[in-house]
Protein backbone atom coordinates (compact mmCIF):
# COMPACT_ATOMS: atom_id res chain seq x y z
CA UNK A 1 0.00 0.00 0.00
CA UNK A 2 1.78 3.50 -0.89
CA UNK A 3 -0.83 5.62 1.92
CA UNK A 4 -1.48 4.97 5.12
CA UNK A 5 -4.59 6.32 5.84
CA UNK A 6 -8.30 5.65 5.15
CA UNK A 7 -8.23 4.03 1.84
CA UNK A 8 -4.79 2.09 2.09
CA UNK A 9 -5.37 0.75 5.75
CA UNK A 10 -8.59 -0.59 4.89
CA UNK A 11 -7.10 -2.42 2.22
CA UNK A 12 -4.48 -3.68 4.32
CA UNK A 13 -6.66 -4.79 6.84
CA UNK A 14 -9.04 -6.41 4.83
CA UNK A 15 -6.41 -8.11 3.52
CA UNK A 16 -5.19 -9.13 6.37
CA UNK A 17 -8.13 -10.94 7.69
CA UNK A 18 -8.31 -12.65 3.92
CA UNK A 19 -5.43 -14.26 3.83
CA UNK A 20 -3.27 -14.66 7.49
CA UNK A 21 0.26 -15.71 5.28
CA UNK A 22 0.13 -12.46 2.98
CA UNK A 23 3.03 -10.35 3.37
CA UNK A 24 1.87 -7.16 3.59
CA UNK A 25 3.74 -3.52 3.20
CA UNK A 26 2.03 -0.04 3.97
CA UNK A 27 4.01 2.81 3.59
CA UNK A 28 3.27 6.18 5.06
CA UNK A 29 5.44 9.03 4.70
CA UNK A 30 3.89 11.14 7.76
CA UNK A 31 4.22 9.22 11.20
CA UNK A 32 0.28 8.52 11.75
CA UNK A 33 -1.96 5.95 10.50
CA UNK A 34 -5.81 5.47 10.09
CA UNK A 35 -6.47 8.82 11.42
CA UNK A 36 -9.67 11.01 11.57
CA UNK A 37 -8.88 14.14 9.25
CA UNK A 38 -12.37 14.96 9.78
CA UNK A 39 -11.62 15.36 13.30
CA UNK A 40 -8.77 17.76 12.74
CA UNK A 41 -11.35 20.93 13.27
CA UNK A 42 -12.39 19.77 16.41
CA UNK A 43 -9.04 19.12 17.95
CA UNK A 44 -8.27 22.71 16.51
CA UNK A 45 -11.21 23.96 18.77
CA UNK A 46 -9.73 22.85 21.74
CA UNK A 47 -13.01 20.55 21.97
CA UNK A 48 -10.57 16.90 22.26
CA UNK A 49 -7.68 17.56 24.87
CA UNK A 50 -5.15 15.11 22.71
CA UNK A 51 -4.86 14.33 19.15
CA UNK A 52 -4.14 10.83 19.69
CA UNK A 53 -8.36 10.16 19.69
CA UNK A 54 -8.07 10.59 16.11
CA UNK A 55 -5.77 8.08 15.53
CA UNK A 56 -8.04 4.82 15.38
CA UNK A 57 -5.52 2.37 14.61
CA UNK A 58 -1.54 3.10 15.11
CA UNK A 59 1.24 1.45 13.39
CA UNK A 60 2.26 -0.53 16.04
CA UNK A 61 -1.59 -2.01 16.37
CA UNK A 62 -1.10 -2.62 12.52
CA UNK A 63 2.55 -4.54 13.18
CA UNK A 64 0.86 -6.80 15.90
CA UNK A 65 -1.47 -8.08 13.22
CA UNK A 66 1.13 -8.94 10.98
CA UNK A 67 1.20 -5.62 8.85
CA UNK A 68 4.46 -4.30 7.73
CA UNK A 69 3.75 -0.49 8.16
CA UNK A 70 6.69 1.92 7.37
CA UNK A 71 6.20 4.96 8.51
CA UNK A 72 8.18 8.60 7.47
CA UNK A 73 8.63 6.35 4.14
CA UNK A 74 7.53 7.97 1.18
CA UNK A 75 7.29 6.33 -2.22
CA UNK A 76 9.04 8.39 -4.32
CA UNK A 77 9.19 5.88 -7.91
CA UNK A 78 7.06 2.71 -8.99
CA UNK A 79 8.50 0.58 -11.74
CA UNK A 80 5.11 -1.40 -13.19
CA UNK A 81 7.10 -3.57 -15.43
CA UNK A 82 9.87 -4.44 -12.70
CA UNK A 83 7.12 -4.58 -10.11
CA UNK A 84 9.09 -2.02 -7.63
CA UNK A 85 8.72 0.73 -5.60
CA UNK A 86 11.89 3.39 -4.63
CA UNK A 87 11.19 4.18 -1.23
CA UNK A 88 12.57 7.07 0.74
CA UNK A 89 13.15 6.31 4.76
CA UNK A 90 12.97 9.81 5.77
CA UNK A 91 14.45 8.69 9.58
CA UNK A 92 17.09 6.34 7.94
CA UNK A 93 18.18 8.84 5.55
CA UNK A 94 18.36 6.49 2.72
CA UNK A 95 16.71 4.95 0.20
CA UNK A 96 15.38 1.77 -1.58
CA UNK A 97 13.75 -0.62 -3.57
CA UNK A 98 11.07 -2.92 -2.39
CA UNK A 99 9.08 -5.27 -4.93
CA UNK A 100 5.62 -5.98 -5.29
CA UNK A 101 3.02 -8.57 -6.81
CA UNK A 102 -0.19 -6.49 -5.87
CA UNK A 103 -0.23 -2.59 -5.54
CA UNK A 104 -2.47 -0.41 -3.86
CA UNK A 105 -2.31 3.27 -4.82
CA UNK A 106 -4.07 5.51 -1.80
CA UNK A 107 -2.08 8.47 -1.69
CA UNK A 108 -5.10 10.69 -1.03
CA UNK A 109 -5.28 14.30 -2.01
CA UNK A 110 -3.49 17.58 -1.59
CA UNK A 111 -4.19 21.18 -1.06
CA UNK A 112 -3.66 23.06 -4.70
CA UNK A 113 -1.85 26.10 -3.55
CA UNK A 114 -3.37 29.47 -4.97
CA UNK A 115 -2.10 32.07 -6.88
CA UNK A 116 -1.20 34.35 -3.62
CA UNK A 117 1.93 35.60 -2.74
CA UNK A 118 2.92 34.44 0.82
CA UNK A 119 0.61 31.68 0.33
CA UNK A 120 2.72 28.92 -0.42
CA UNK A 121 4.64 29.31 3.64
CA UNK A 122 1.51 28.55 5.03
CA UNK A 123 0.85 24.89 6.01
CA UNK A 124 -1.79 23.38 4.74
CA UNK A 125 -3.87 21.96 8.14
CA UNK A 126 -4.87 18.06 6.81
CA UNK A 127 -2.96 15.71 8.78
CA UNK A 128 -3.07 15.07 12.39
CA UNK A 129 0.55 16.59 12.63
CA UNK A 130 -0.27 19.60 10.86
CA UNK A 131 -3.12 20.14 13.08
CA UNK A 132 -0.98 19.89 16.14
CA UNK A 133 1.19 22.28 14.87
CA UNK A 134 -1.28 24.96 14.15
CA UNK A 135 -3.12 24.11 17.83
CA UNK A 136 0.49 24.97 19.33
CA UNK A 137 0.61 28.06 17.13
CA UNK A 138 -3.13 29.15 18.05
CA UNK A 139 -2.01 29.05 21.78
CA UNK A 140 0.59 31.59 21.17
CA UNK A 141 0.08 34.59 23.44
CA UNK A 142 -1.46 37.89 21.42
CA UNK A 143 -2.21 35.83 18.59
CA UNK A 144 -6.10 36.45 18.43
CA UNK A 145 -6.97 36.87 14.57
CA UNK A 146 -7.38 34.39 12.31
CA UNK A 147 -8.35 34.82 8.21
CA UNK A 148 -9.59 31.71 6.41
CA UNK A 149 -9.27 31.58 2.75
CA UNK A 150 -12.11 29.58 1.06
CA UNK A 151 -15.47 29.20 2.68
CA UNK A 152 -15.95 25.63 1.85
CA UNK A 153 -17.44 23.00 4.26
CA UNK A 154 -13.99 22.80 5.53
CA UNK A 155 -12.73 26.38 5.81
CA UNK A 156 -16.04 26.81 7.47
CA UNK A 157 -15.73 24.41 10.18
CA UNK A 158 -11.80 25.98 10.35
CA UNK A 159 -13.35 29.51 11.01
CA UNK A 160 -15.92 27.91 13.54
CA UNK A 161 -12.80 26.15 15.06
CA UNK A 162 -11.23 29.31 15.81
CA UNK A 163 -14.19 31.27 17.05
CA UNK A 164 -14.86 28.68 19.61
CA UNK A 165 -11.40 29.17 20.52
CA UNK A 166 -12.27 33.10 21.22
CA UNK A 167 -11.08 34.62 18.53
CA UNK A 168 -11.40 37.30 15.75
CA UNK A 169 -11.98 35.22 12.69
CA UNK A 170 -12.80 36.57 9.06
CA UNK A 171 -13.67 33.95 6.29
CA UNK A 172 -12.98 35.31 2.64
CA UNK A 173 -14.23 33.59 -0.45
CA UNK A 174 -13.69 34.87 -4.03
CA UNK A 175 -17.30 33.36 -5.18
CA UNK A 176 -20.46 35.28 -4.07
CA UNK A 177 -21.94 32.65 -1.51
CA UNK A 178 -20.09 30.49 0.98
CA UNK A 179 -19.84 26.21 0.67
CA UNK A 180 -20.10 25.57 -3.32
CA UNK A 181 -21.97 22.67 -2.83
CA UNK A 182 -25.04 23.64 -1.62
CA UNK A 183 -27.67 26.02 -4.31
CA UNK A 184 -27.11 29.98 -2.96
CA UNK A 185 -30.49 30.12 -1.18
CA UNK A 186 -29.81 27.29 0.86
CA UNK A 187 -25.86 28.14 1.51
CA UNK A 188 -27.18 31.77 2.71
CA UNK A 189 -28.79 30.34 5.56
CA UNK A 190 -25.14 28.47 6.84
CA UNK A 191 -23.66 32.17 5.84
CA UNK A 192 -26.13 33.37 8.68
CA UNK A 193 -25.21 31.01 10.91
CA UNK A 194 -21.57 31.33 10.85
CA UNK A 195 -21.89 35.22 11.15
CA UNK A 196 -24.19 35.22 14.34
CA UNK A 197 -21.36 33.01 15.71
CA UNK A 198 -19.32 35.91 14.86
CA UNK A 199 -17.49 34.32 11.84
CA UNK A 200 -17.42 37.70 9.68
CA UNK A 201 -17.47 36.51 5.99
CA UNK A 202 -16.54 38.59 3.10
CA UNK A 203 -17.44 37.21 -0.57
CA UNK A 204 -16.58 38.34 -3.92
CA UNK A 205 -13.36 39.22 -2.52
CA UNK A 206 -10.20 38.46 -4.14
CA UNK A 207 -6.80 37.54 -1.57
CA UNK A 208 -3.68 39.18 -2.83
CA UNK A 209 -1.25 38.48 -0.90
CA UNK A 210 -0.67 37.03 3.12
CA UNK A 211 1.84 39.91 4.79
CA UNK A 212 4.75 37.62 7.09
CA UNK A 213 7.37 38.81 9.55
CA UNK A 214 11.07 37.64 9.62
CA UNK A 215 9.80 34.80 11.01
CA UNK A 216 7.49 33.73 8.32
CA UNK A 217 4.53 34.15 10.77
CA UNK A 218 1.36 35.66 9.29
CA UNK A 219 1.00 39.32 10.33
CA UNK A 220 -2.00 40.25 7.91
CA UNK A 221 -4.63 39.41 4.73
CA UNK A 222 -4.46 42.38 2.10
CA UNK A 223 -7.22 41.44 -0.21
CA UNK A 224 -8.76 43.63 -3.05
CA UNK A 225 -10.85 46.02 -0.59
CA UNK A 226 -8.47 46.19 2.63
CA UNK A 227 -5.91 44.76 4.53
CA UNK A 228 -6.90 42.51 7.57
CA UNK A 229 -4.29 41.97 10.63
CA UNK A 230 -3.75 38.47 10.95
CA UNK A 231 -1.62 36.11 13.14
CA UNK A 232 -3.24 33.10 11.51
CA UNK A 233 -4.06 32.15 7.64
CA UNK A 234 -5.59 28.93 7.04
CA UNK A 235 -5.79 27.57 3.66
CA UNK A 236 -9.64 26.27 2.19
CA UNK A 237 -8.41 26.80 -1.42
CA UNK A 238 -8.83 23.24 -3.14
CA UNK A 239 -7.35 19.94 -3.20
CA UNK A 240 -6.67 17.51 -6.03
CA UNK A 241 -5.92 14.15 -6.50
CA UNK A 242 -2.39 13.39 -5.41
CA UNK A 243 -1.78 11.57 -8.60
CA UNK A 244 1.94 12.78 -9.85
CA UNK A 245 3.56 9.74 -8.56
CA UNK A 246 1.26 7.54 -10.62
CA UNK A 247 0.90 9.14 -13.60
CA UNK A 248 4.63 9.16 -14.07
CA UNK A 249 4.48 5.09 -13.69
CA UNK A 250 1.84 5.60 -16.52
CA UNK A 251 -1.20 5.20 -15.22
CA UNK A 252 -4.05 6.70 -16.23
CA UNK A 253 -6.13 9.21 -15.35
CA UNK A 254 -9.68 10.48 -16.14
CA UNK A 255 -11.99 13.47 -16.47
CA UNK A 256 -12.28 14.66 -12.88
CA UNK A 257 -8.17 14.28 -12.89
CA UNK A 258 -7.86 11.39 -10.55
CA UNK A 259 -7.12 7.78 -11.15
CA UNK A 260 -9.31 5.78 -13.58
CA UNK A 261 -10.15 2.69 -11.84
CA UNK A 262 -12.85 0.11 -13.15
CA UNK A 263 -15.70 -0.93 -10.86
CA UNK A 264 -13.26 -3.17 -8.60
CA UNK A 265 -11.18 -0.65 -7.86
CA UNK A 266 -8.33 -1.81 -10.85
CA UNK A 267 -6.12 1.16 -12.23
CA UNK A 268 -7.67 0.94 -16.43
CA UNK A 269 -4.56 -1.03 -18.04
CA UNK A 270 -2.55 -1.89 -14.92
CA UNK A 271 -2.97 -5.70 -13.72
CA UNK A 272 -2.51 -5.81 -10.34
CA UNK A 273 -2.66 -2.04 -9.16
CA UNK A 274 -5.57 -0.73 -7.69
CA UNK A 275 -6.55 3.02 -6.42
CA UNK A 276 -8.83 3.90 -3.85
CA UNK A 277 -9.99 6.77 -1.74
CA UNK A 278 -9.23 10.39 -2.62
CA UNK A 279 -6.43 9.72 -5.59
CA UNK A 280 -9.25 7.82 -7.42
CA UNK A 281 -12.40 8.62 -9.63
CA UNK A 282 -15.90 7.34 -8.93
CA UNK A 283 -18.63 6.97 -11.24
CA UNK A 284 -21.19 9.52 -10.47
CA UNK A 285 -24.69 7.44 -10.43
CA UNK A 286 -26.83 10.21 -11.82
CA UNK A 287 -24.27 12.99 -13.35
CA UNK A 288 -23.30 9.18 -15.06
CA UNK A 289 -19.70 10.48 -15.52
CA UNK A 290 -16.48 9.90 -13.23
CA UNK A 291 -15.99 12.31 -10.11
CA UNK A 292 -13.26 12.80 -7.64
CA UNK A 293 -15.11 13.83 -4.83
CA UNK A 294 -13.18 13.14 -1.87
CA UNK A 295 -14.55 11.72 1.69
CA UNK A 296 -13.47 9.27 4.27
CA UNK A 297 -16.97 7.47 3.33
CA UNK A 298 -15.40 7.03 0.05
CA UNK A 299 -11.85 6.28 0.75
CA UNK A 300 -12.91 3.28 3.60
CA UNK A 301 -15.18 1.60 1.37
CA UNK A 302 -13.00 1.74 -1.78
CA UNK A 303 -9.80 0.71 0.27
CA UNK A 304 -11.48 -2.21 1.61
CA UNK A 305 -12.93 -3.78 -2.14
CA UNK A 306 -9.29 -2.81 -3.27
CA UNK A 307 -8.30 -4.92 -0.87
CA UNK A 308 -10.83 -7.79 -1.03
CA UNK A 309 -10.10 -7.98 -4.89
CA UNK A 310 -6.56 -7.72 -4.72
CA UNK A 311 -6.46 -10.55 -2.21
CA UNK A 312 -8.40 -12.72 -5.30
CA UNK A 313 -12.19 -11.62 -4.36
CA UNK A 314 -14.90 -10.65 -6.54
CA UNK A 315 -16.51 -6.50 -5.24
CA UNK A 316 -18.09 -4.34 -6.91
CA UNK A 317 -17.98 -0.31 -5.87
CA UNK A 318 -21.58 0.96 -6.58
CA UNK A 319 -20.56 4.79 -7.57
CA UNK A 320 -21.47 7.82 -5.30
CA UNK A 321 -24.21 10.50 -5.52
CA UNK A 322 -22.53 13.36 -3.54
CA UNK A 323 -24.24 12.64 -0.03
CA UNK A 324 -22.08 14.71 2.84
CA UNK A 325 -22.75 16.04 5.80
CA UNK A 326 -21.22 18.71 8.09
CA UNK A 327 -22.22 20.97 11.27
CA UNK A 328 -21.40 24.68 10.77
CA UNK A 329 -21.80 26.68 14.07
CA UNK A 330 -25.69 25.69 14.74
CA UNK A 331 -26.91 24.55 11.57
CA UNK A 332 -26.48 21.01 10.30
CA UNK A 333 -25.66 20.62 6.74
CA UNK A 334 -26.64 18.25 4.46
CA UNK A 335 -26.76 17.19 0.46
CA UNK A 336 -27.17 14.44 -1.94
CA UNK A 337 -27.58 13.68 -5.64
CA UNK A 338 -27.03 17.02 -7.76
CA UNK A 339 -27.86 20.91 -6.75
CA UNK A 340 -30.02 22.71 -8.98
CA UNK A 341 -26.73 24.68 -10.14
CA UNK A 342 -24.90 21.04 -10.59
CA UNK A 343 -27.90 20.24 -13.21
CA UNK A 344 -27.50 23.37 -15.09
CA UNK A 345 -23.89 22.66 -15.55
CA UNK A 346 -24.68 19.09 -16.96
CA UNK A 347 -27.76 20.43 -18.76
CA UNK A 348 -29.98 18.53 -17.08
CA UNK A 349 -33.33 20.20 -16.62
CA UNK A 350 -35.14 19.87 -13.40
CA UNK A 351 -38.05 21.23 -11.07
CA UNK A 352 -37.07 22.23 -7.56
CA UNK A 353 -39.52 22.40 -4.66
CA UNK A 354 -38.03 24.30 -1.01
CA UNK A 355 -39.67 24.99 1.99
CA UNK A 356 -39.02 25.74 5.77
CA UNK A 357 -39.91 23.82 8.50
CA UNK A 358 -39.54 23.32 11.99
CA UNK A 359 -36.99 19.97 12.89
CA UNK A 360 -39.39 19.10 16.03
CA UNK A 361 -42.95 20.03 16.17
CA UNK A 362 -43.28 23.75 16.20
CA UNK A 363 -44.45 23.79 20.26
CA UNK A 364 -41.68 21.75 21.31
CA UNK A 365 -39.23 23.02 23.41
CA UNK A 366 -36.38 23.81 21.19
CA UNK A 367 -37.65 23.49 17.93
CA UNK A 368 -36.02 25.47 15.38
CA UNK A 369 -35.94 26.03 11.92
CA UNK A 370 -34.92 23.56 8.95
CA UNK A 371 -35.23 24.01 5.23
CA UNK A 372 -35.24 21.44 2.84
CA UNK A 373 -34.24 21.64 -1.26
CA UNK A 374 -35.61 18.89 -3.73
CA UNK A 375 -34.58 19.14 -7.09
CA UNK A 376 -36.89 16.30 -9.36
CA UNK A 377 -36.78 15.56 -12.98
CA UNK A 378 -39.94 17.27 -14.73
CA UNK A 379 -42.55 15.21 -15.51
CA UNK A 380 -41.72 11.90 -13.89
CA UNK A 381 -40.77 13.41 -10.78
CA UNK A 382 -37.82 10.95 -10.19
CA UNK A 383 -35.73 12.27 -7.38
CA UNK A 384 -32.33 13.87 -8.23
CA UNK A 385 -30.65 15.90 -5.48
CA UNK A 386 -31.59 17.19 -1.98
CA UNK A 387 -30.30 19.64 0.23
CA UNK A 388 -31.12 20.22 4.08
CA UNK A 389 -29.88 23.10 6.62
CA UNK A 390 -31.13 23.51 9.74
CA UNK A 391 -30.87 22.86 13.66
CA UNK A 392 -30.23 19.31 15.26
CA UNK A 393 -31.37 16.49 13.77
CA UNK A 394 -31.83 18.28 10.23
CA UNK A 395 -28.12 16.18 8.79
CA UNK A 396 -29.01 12.48 9.19
CA UNK A 397 -32.16 12.83 7.07
CA UNK A 398 -30.42 13.24 3.99
CA UNK A 399 -29.75 9.26 4.18
CA UNK A 400 -33.71 8.84 3.48
CA UNK A 401 -32.86 10.90 0.89
CA UNK A 402 -29.84 9.43 -0.28
CA UNK A 403 -31.41 6.13 -0.20
CA UNK A 404 -34.47 6.99 -2.07
CA UNK A 405 -32.83 8.87 -4.58
CA UNK A 406 -30.33 5.57 -5.12
CA UNK A 407 -32.93 3.41 -6.03
CA UNK A 408 -34.76 5.68 -8.26
CA UNK A 409 -37.58 6.72 -6.33
CA UNK A 410 -40.64 9.73 -7.77
CA UNK A 411 -41.22 12.35 -4.95
CA UNK A 412 -44.99 11.42 -5.68
CA UNK A 413 -44.14 8.15 -4.09
CA UNK A 414 -41.83 9.59 -1.43
CA UNK A 415 -44.81 12.29 -0.20
CA UNK A 416 -46.93 9.28 1.63
CA UNK A 417 -43.75 7.37 2.94
CA UNK A 418 -44.11 5.38 6.51
CA UNK A 419 -41.94 7.91 8.04
CA UNK A 420 -41.75 8.23 11.81
CA UNK A 421 -43.39 10.93 13.90
CA UNK A 422 -43.10 12.15 17.58
CA UNK A 423 -43.43 15.62 18.67
CA UNK A 424 -39.43 15.88 19.72
CA UNK A 425 -38.37 14.53 16.70
CA UNK A 426 -40.64 16.24 13.59
CA UNK A 427 -44.24 17.64 12.89
CA UNK A 428 -46.50 15.27 12.08
CA UNK A 429 -45.26 15.64 8.41
CA UNK A 430 -41.22 15.26 8.47
CA UNK A 431 -40.20 18.03 6.73
CA UNK A 432 -39.28 15.85 3.80
CA UNK A 433 -42.82 14.57 3.37
CA UNK A 434 -43.64 17.81 2.88
CA UNK A 435 -40.78 18.72 0.28
CA UNK A 436 -42.05 15.88 -1.69
CA UNK A 437 -45.43 16.84 -1.82
CA UNK A 438 -44.40 20.95 -3.37
CA UNK A 439 -41.80 18.38 -5.37
CA UNK A 440 -44.51 16.36 -7.07
CA UNK A 441 -46.23 19.29 -7.49
CA UNK A 442 -43.55 21.24 -8.92
CA UNK A 443 -42.42 18.04 -10.90
CA UNK A 444 -45.81 17.62 -12.74
CA UNK A 445 -46.66 21.64 -13.46
CA UNK A 446 -43.01 21.62 -15.38
CA UNK A 447 -43.75 18.47 -17.28
C1 LIG B 1 -9.90 18.82 8.01
C2 LIG B 1 -10.61 17.73 7.24
C3 LIG B 1 -11.93 17.39 7.59
C4 LIG B 1 -12.59 16.38 6.88
N1 LIG B 1 -13.89 16.06 7.23
C5 LIG B 1 -14.53 15.04 6.60
C6 LIG B 1 -15.82 14.63 6.99
O1 LIG B 1 -16.42 15.20 7.92
N2 LIG B 1 -16.42 13.58 6.33
C7 LIG B 1 -15.78 12.92 5.31
O2 LIG B 1 -16.33 11.95 4.76
N3 LIG B 1 -14.53 13.29 4.92
C8 LIG B 1 -13.90 14.33 5.53
N4 LIG B 1 -12.64 14.69 5.15
C9 LIG B 1 -12.00 13.98 4.02
C10 LIG B 1 -11.35 12.69 4.47
O3 LIG B 1 -10.47 12.94 5.52
C11 LIG B 1 -10.61 12.10 3.27
O4 LIG B 1 -11.53 11.89 2.25
C12 LIG B 1 -9.94 10.78 3.63
O5 LIG B 1 -8.96 10.96 4.62
C13 LIG B 1 -9.27 10.21 2.38
O6 LIG B 1 -8.56 9.07 2.72
P1 LIG B 1 -7.38 8.55 1.78
O7 LIG B 1 -6.82 7.37 2.47
O8 LIG B 1 -7.87 8.42 0.40
O9 LIG B 1 -6.35 9.75 1.73
P2 LIG B 1 -5.55 10.49 2.90
O10 LIG B 1 -6.33 10.50 4.17
O11 LIG B 1 -5.11 11.79 2.34
O12 LIG B 1 -4.32 9.54 3.11
C14 LIG B 1 -3.31 9.41 2.15
C15 LIG B 1 -2.04 9.11 2.87
O13 LIG B 1 -1.04 8.81 1.93
C16 LIG B 1 0.20 9.34 2.36
N5 LIG B 1 1.04 9.49 1.17
C17 LIG B 1 0.81 10.27 0.08
N6 LIG B 1 1.76 10.11 -0.83
C18 LIG B 1 2.64 9.22 -0.32
C19 LIG B 1 3.85 8.64 -0.80
N7 LIG B 1 4.35 8.96 -1.98
N8 LIG B 1 4.48 7.73 -0.01
C20 LIG B 1 3.98 7.41 1.21
N9 LIG B 1 2.85 7.93 1.71
C21 LIG B 1 2.18 8.81 0.95
C22 LIG B 1 -0.19 10.65 3.02
O14 LIG B 1 0.78 11.07 3.94
C23 LIG B 1 -1.52 10.27 3.70
O15 LIG B 1 -1.35 9.87 5.03
C24 LIG B 1 -11.95 15.70 5.82
C25 LIG B 1 -10.62 16.05 5.48
C26 LIG B 1 -9.96 17.05 6.17
C27 LIG B 1 -8.55 17.41 5.77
Amino acid sequence: MIGGDAAGMSAAAVARRRDPELEILAFERGPYTSFSACGIPYFVAGMLEHADVLISRSPEEFRESGIDVRIHSEVEGIDLEARTLTVRDHQGRRTYEEGFDQLIYATGAEAIAPPIEGAEAVEPVRTVDAGERFRSELQREGARRGVVIGASYLGLEMAEAMVKRGMDVTLIDQTDQVMGTLDPEMAAHVQQAAESEGVRVLLSTNVEEIHRDENGRPTSVRTSEEEISAEHVVLSTGVKPATELAEEAGLEVGESGALRTDDHQRCVGADGVWAAGDCAESHHRILGRGVNIQLGTHANKQGRIAGVNATGGDLAFPGVIGTAVSKICRYEVARTGISEREAAGAGIEVAEATIKATNKAAYYPGAGPIWVKLVVEPGSGRMLGGQIVGEEGAAKRIDVLATCIWTGMRAADFELLDLSYAPPFSGVYDPLLVAARRAAQAAEKAG
